[in-house]
């Protein structure tokens, strides 16, 4: 007989789950690993919200298992590592992101691209090793193999730099990967929410001349001042969206939802590339002359590498990029799903895990 949450492993857990796809949190006691000899254990600290964790709660990609403890934005402090564990200690500052684990011999994983690794164990909702499932950092502590876990850079802030972990290497890979990290280039980032407003400073950090295409005409100010964009687009207007005809190299794409992609190709220059990496429910509509017209690129690009990870740390710690935050106690998660949905949120809601969850 399977055994339940609270007794599959030794080591009592605390956290937050979804039960069904109705998306509802609520405190769960489940359990968690003991620490192996290659496992860093740590105090949470800090998570951000990714809208990936809406999706999931509420199965809108048909992949979630429940219960769903979500989070993968994880900040916190060492409290127990494994007798072979060789780059942490306890009370080291620690983060993980999307993955806990990946087969370490395919080409993908021998090229440090674990991201695309068929065999990624992701951070929640997937089946470990032990054929038990993993639990994200909505929860008081965390277990995970140190090849996934990342050394925290001494001065970069904990809270406003949790959401580096997925919204900032979710973007930080596409711009390098696909050459968009050139002084001069003009980019655009299609969607200011948790994963566009650091898209816009990494790529201002790169040297790019950056567009924002949002729906939200109230942003403009704050995408201009704050976020130090140079212009600044409403992609429901065409007039403005003309304006910018044919004008860009490559688009960063992070909206969640469902919209139009063929004005999007329209701003692209001759040769631009248009990397989606927002995941919205239903299918892209493309007509093929929209690429045909300018040989334009459509592409993806998922979460990043841990090597590559550890760099966009490092980089975000010397350039002084964080995420802008709304900290929040974990029992006012609910509201937050809900103000995730609306787009109303400036820029990432991240849970003050430690000093709210209180164990029951
Ligand atoms: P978010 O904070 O909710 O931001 C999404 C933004 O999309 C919103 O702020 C809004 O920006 C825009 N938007 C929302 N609904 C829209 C609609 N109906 N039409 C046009 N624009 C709309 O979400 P996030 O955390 O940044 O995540 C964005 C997406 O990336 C999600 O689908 C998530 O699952 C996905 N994701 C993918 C990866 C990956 O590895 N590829 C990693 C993390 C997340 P404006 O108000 O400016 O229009
Ligand atoms: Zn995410
Ligand atoms: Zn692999």
């Amino acid at each position: 007989m399977a055994k339940s949450l609270e007794s599959e492993h030794p080591i009592k857990a605390y956290g937050y789950a979804a039960r069904d796809s109705s998306g509802v949190l609520s405190p769960l006691t489940f359990s968690r690993r003991a620490t192996g000899e290659k496992d860093v254990r740590f105090k949470v600290l800090y998570c951000g919200i990714c809208h990936t964790d809406l999706h999931f709660v509420k199965n809108e990609w048909g992949i979630s298992t429940f219960p769903a403890i979500p989070g993968h934005e994880i900040v916190g402090m060492v409290t127990e590592v494994g007798s072979k564990v060789d780059n942490f200690k306890v009370g080291d500052k620690v983060g993980v992101g999307c993955l806990v684990g990946s087969c370490r011999s395919c080409q993908s994983c021998a090229n440090d691209l674990e991201n695309y690794c068929p065999k990624q164990i992701l951070t929640y909702g997937s089946p470990y090793y032990d054929g038990t499932f993993t639990y994200g950092g909505y929860s008081d502590h965390m277990v995970a193999n140190e090849h996934f876990v990342l050394r925290w850079p001494e001065n970069l802030p904990l809270d406003s730099g949790s959401p580096l972990l997925c919204a900032g290497i979710t973007t930080y890979s596409p711009l390098r990967h696909f050459g968009l990290d050139k002084p001069g280039l003009k980019v655009g980032v299609v969607g200011l929410g948790g994963l566009g407003h650091v898209a816009v400073k990494f790529a201002k950090a790169f040297g790019a001349e950056v567009t924002v295409f949002s729906t939200t005409p109230a942003k403009k100010q704050e995408a201009l001042d704050g976020l130090k964009a140079d212009h600044f687009i409403v992609s429901k207007d065409p007039e403005q969206m003309k304006s910018v005809a044919g004008s860009l190299d490559g688009i960063i794409d992070t909206v969640s939802a469902t919209h139009p992609i063929a004005p999007l190709l329209s701003v692209l220059k001759p040769s631009g590339k248009l990397v989606l990496v927002g995941i919205p429910q239903k299918p892209l509509e493309l007509s093929a002359f929209s690429l045909i017209m300018g040989r334009k690129i459509i592409t993806g690009s998922a979460m990043g590498g841990m090597k590559e990870t550890q760099e966009m740390l490092d980089f975000a710690a010397e350039h002084g990029i964080t995420a802008d935050i709304e900290l929040i106690p974990i029992d006012y998660v609910n509201t937050a799903m809900e103000r995730v949905f609306k787009s109303d949120v400036r820029y990432r809601f991240v849970i003050d895990v430690a000093n709210s969850l209180k164990t029951a």
